[in-house]
């Protein structure tokens, strides 16, 4: 590839890229509108210089528990929305405390606790899972359990979590209000809380959402960018059956993977996931993601009998430990030496 190939404003955003100066609205909308093309190629490639730049190589396999898929919100994207008519489960707290325990021996490094938005954990029953996970493991705790008031975070912080995923799913209000019933001013300031609170703090948005546009998405980065985000959850939009959104048209592909190579340029810090969104369109494209800026690939601990069930979106891909991790050495990819440990005493590797 010449650089004749490559557009003068490419050029200047590498430059800028390079010089670690912040870009602007319209050069992020600039760059999720690319195509196929040279100039494509040079933002995927720079995304992945920035990330082995700022953080190395390592892909970073954190473990997800789904806990419970009952769920007091509406947000008409989702499966497990409190209407939808679907069987539900929640792990008895002993249950959670012993599947995060033993998806800590396979040297993940987080524990990622998700769940619907589900008041059934009250604030003790849900700080004694946490505190009791976190003296077992000492590995770090991620929720991702929908909103909680400060105190109750604050609590969850002192017994053991710290890190905290809270998506804003868009920052743009009109698209927020149109898909959940819930406050959105309550939600943006409790992220802004939550990094307060000194959580790593992770934030993220849907892609294909009705109305959003390239500068929403664009938006979306510059809030996460600019009130200290340091993971950001980015997934296409999947139909699912039996809720408001049934019929609308799957996320984009293309301007998913532009948006994670954008945010890695933003937030050059970033722990970034391939989602399992993408990799239920494709798990190709998962593995893509992590050469376009992404880090972070979270695998599934959930019990089978639950995991069926979390149907967040239309036939979620079970995203599978030996599986992805094989995938990955396969690939190349540098895992951290605490997964390479626990598959050499499983002799997988
Ligand atoms: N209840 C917690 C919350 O709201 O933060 C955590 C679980 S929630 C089900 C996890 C994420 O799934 C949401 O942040 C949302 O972005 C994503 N999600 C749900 N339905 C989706 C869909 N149909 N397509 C893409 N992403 C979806």
């Amino acid at each position: 590839m010449g650089s004749d190939d490559i557009s003068q404003t490419m050029k200047v955003i590498s430059k800028k890229v390079l010089a670690e100066e912040t870009l602007s609205k319209e050069e992020i909308i600039y760059l999720l509108q690319l195509e196929e093309s040279p100039n494509r190629k040079a933002l995927f490639d720079l995304a992945n210089a920035v990330r082995c730049d700022t953080l190395g190589e390592t892909i970073f396999i954190k473990g997800v528990i789904e806990f419970s898929n009952y769920c007091k919100r509406e947000c008409a994207y989702c499966g497990i929305r409190a209407s939808s008519k679907i069987r539900r489960y929640r792990m008895d707290p002993e249950e959670i405390v012993k599947v995060a325990t033993d998806s800590a021996r396979h040297g993940i490094n987080t524990i990622i606790l998700q769940s619907g938005e589900d008041p059934f954990y009250t604030t003790e029953i849900m700080s004694d899972i946490i505190k009791k996970i976190r003296e077992a493991t000492k590995k770090p705790i991620s929720l991702s359990i929908g909103e909680r008031t400060p105190e109750e975070f604050k609590l969850f912080k002192e017994v053991g979590a710290s890190k905290c995923l809270l998506k804003q799913e868009s920052v743009n209000p009109q698209i927020f209000k149109s898909v959940h019933g819930f406050d959105y001013e309550t939600r943006i300031s409790l992220l802004k809380i939550l990094v307060l609170l000194g959580y790593v703090t992770g934030g993220g948005d849907i892609i294909g959402l009705p109305n959003q546009t390239l500068g929403d998405i664009a938006d979306d980065i510059i809030f996460m960018r600019d009130i200290g985000i340091k993971m950001v959850g980015i997934g296409p939009f999947i139909p699912t059956k039996n809720t408001p959104l049934e019929n609308h048209p799957i996320g984009s592909v293309d301007v998913t993977l532009n948006a994670y190579a954008c945010t890695r340029l933003a937030i050059p810090s970033v722990l970034l996931p391939s989602t399992t969104a993408l990799a239920t369109i494709d798990p190709n494209l998962q593995y893509k993601g992590l050469d376009v800026g992404c880090n972070v690939i979270m695998v599934n601990f959930t019990p089978a009998e639950c995991r069926q069930i979390y149907n967040i979106y239309d036939d979620k891909r079970n995203v599978e430990f030996y599986q992805t991790t094989r995938e990955l050495l396969k690939r190349k990819k540098r895992l951290s030496p605490s997964i390479l440990k626990a598959l050499e005493r499983k002799e997988v590797v």
